[in-house]
């Protein structure tokens, strides 16, 4: 059987979309290499250039991204990331180094890792950041390496357990099971903050430290961080800030300054790195001063205005290949340096108004469970008028029809029927009341025709899908397809 109607739907044997003419390279002679050429069939589809074209610029249009509409994915920050950090990134003199250069010939990406660590540090309050690792939850283990190097130089060995609140994102217990402590949950109170009762309750000389993020994952400022904070320390425990939402704190407050020792930032969701599909990704771990030896090998020094590369031997040890995904620190630096001081600060206020506008908007047609204000992201709990029991899943699927992404749903697991939406502050008025218009239009959609909403999504490429089967059995390529199918006879 040939292999272009085993594999490739729209190859025709015979044709083609681009040749070499042999007669014009006569200098060329295979006959000095025969013996090297492959003589079996090179399984490739024999398509013309333009039906190539076409196929792929359909399948990039079956797609959604926040280049094609409002992206309200809360947890996320899926805001835009503006072109010209790109245009940073793809520059010759960064895409062509080697992580084995002599340092006199990149000083500039040195000093470039340099000064975004130590702008980080400033934004966040800390003292020095590692930008070696890949992503949040990399992030995430090595400032609890960090932490638990910190009480084994004290000789305080008994310390070996993390307290996480039961809203804390799914990443941070995972770590902490990584790095080998064990976890300690709390429970929220009823204004989905920690409970300073149930902190003090599991408080001993057994805890390494806390993990929490504030705003916490409901998207409500956790009032008592400095009371939390406190407690924490007076138990002998290091506080870890999981930033890797920073947007609703830029330019307002500092992780540092409300006590927090270590902390994590995500590049790929605050700093112009788009996200989602699995990377690439950086997430910079910061410490306080007392903190410094500790941070991963190697690390970028300066003297005068030389930068070169130093191994510290208090380390936890080295935690990438190199120095973290340094293309991402490029757009990271340039998005900052664009923006500037001045209106860095505008990030938060605008992200947080964007949210409350919403929740304003929108707290007749959906059920708030929390009164207060939110930060940057809104959390409702399903619709308030609801005769046919419409799901989540349903007003969720049935946006996508109108040309917008679905928020996320059923997360907080505090909620039955939680959908979470984070506009960002990159959206416009327009683009939020037209947002709000269609949540309206579909809580209406929810009492006259409960149907179309079952069955949404109507108009995109492909309608509900199997997630546990999609999850379980994974089928990235045709090839794994068609086995599939062979596999299922
Ligand atoms: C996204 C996120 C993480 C994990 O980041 P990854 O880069 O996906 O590993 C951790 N914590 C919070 C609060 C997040 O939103």
């Amino acid at each position: 059987m040939k292999y272009d109607t085993l594999v490739f739907e729209l190859s025709k044997s015979g044709r083609i979309g681009y040749s070499l003419a042999k007669e014009q390279y006569p200098q060329y002679s295979l006959n000095d290499i025969s013996e090297y050429l492959r003589t079996d069939e090179l399984l490739l589809p024999e398509i013309s250039e333009l039906d190539c074209v076409r196929h792929f610029t359909n399948i990039s249009q079956k797609n959604f991204g926040v280049e094609s509409g409002f992206y309200p994915l809360g947890s996320c920050t899926m805001k835009y990331n503006p072109k010209i950090n790109e245009e940073i990134a793809k520059s010759y003199s960064f895409t062509k180094l080697h992580p084995y250069q002599p340092v006199t010939t990149v000083q500039g990406a040195l000093r470039l890792y340099y000064e975004l660590q130590q702008t980080l540090a400033k934004i966040s309050g800390l003292s020095e950041f590692t930008l070696n690792s890949y992503a949040g939850a990399h992030g995430e283990l090595v400032g609890l390496m960090i932490m638990k190097q910190y009480h084994l130089q004290r000789k305080d060995f008994k310390r070996n357990k993390v307290i996480i609140p039961d809203s804390a994102h799914g990443t941070n217990p995972a770590s902490v099971t990584v790095s080998g402590m064990e976890v300690i949950e709390i429970e929220s109170n009823e204004l989905g903050m920690v409970d300073l009762d149930a902190l003090r309750a599991v408080l001993s000389d057994e805890i390494a430290g806390m993990m929490l993020t504030n705003p916490n994952t409901l998207g409500i400022f956790e009032k008592d961080i400095c009371d939390i904070t406190r407690l924490v320390h007076e138990a002998g425990g290091l506080m870890y800030y999981d930033g890797a939402n920073l947007n609703a704190m830029l330019g307002k407050v500092r992780p540092g300054d409300m006590g927090f020792d270590i902390m994590h930032i995500n590049l790929h969701k605050t700093f112009s790195t788009p996200h989602g599909g699995g990377g690439p990704g950086s997430g910079p771990v910061g410490v306080k001063d007392f903190l410094t030896d500790y941070l991963p090998n190697p690390v970028v020094k300066k003297l005068d205005d030389y930068y070169y590369i130093a191994n510290e031997k208090d380390a936890i040890g080295q935690i990438s290949g190199y120095f973290g995904n340094f293309l991402v620190e490029a757009r990271a630096y340039s998005y900052i340096l664009n923006l500037g001081k001045e209106n860095l600060k505008w990030v938060g206020p605008y992200s947080v108004l964007n949210a409350n506008y919403i929740r304003e908007k929108l707290r007749n047609d959906y059920v708030l469970p929390i009164q207060d204000y939110c930060m940057h992201e809104v959390v409702f709990d399903g619709l308030v008028d609801n005769p046919n029991e419409i799901r989540t899943l349903d007003v969720a699927k049935r946006l996508l029809d109108y040309g917008m992404h679905a928020p996320t749903i059923y997360f907080p697991l505090l909620f039955h029927q939680s959908i979470m939406i984070e506009p960002t502050e990159t959206e416009s008025l327009q683009t939020i009341d037209q947002f709000i218009e269609t949540m309206k239009t579909i809580a209406e959609e929810a009492k006259t025709e409960p149907e179309t909403l079952r069955q949404a999504p109507l108009n995109t490429p492909i309608s509900r899908t199997d997630e546990v089967f999609a999850a379980k059995q994974m089928i990235f390529t045709y090839k794994d397809y068609l086995e599939y199918i062979r596999n299922e006879g």
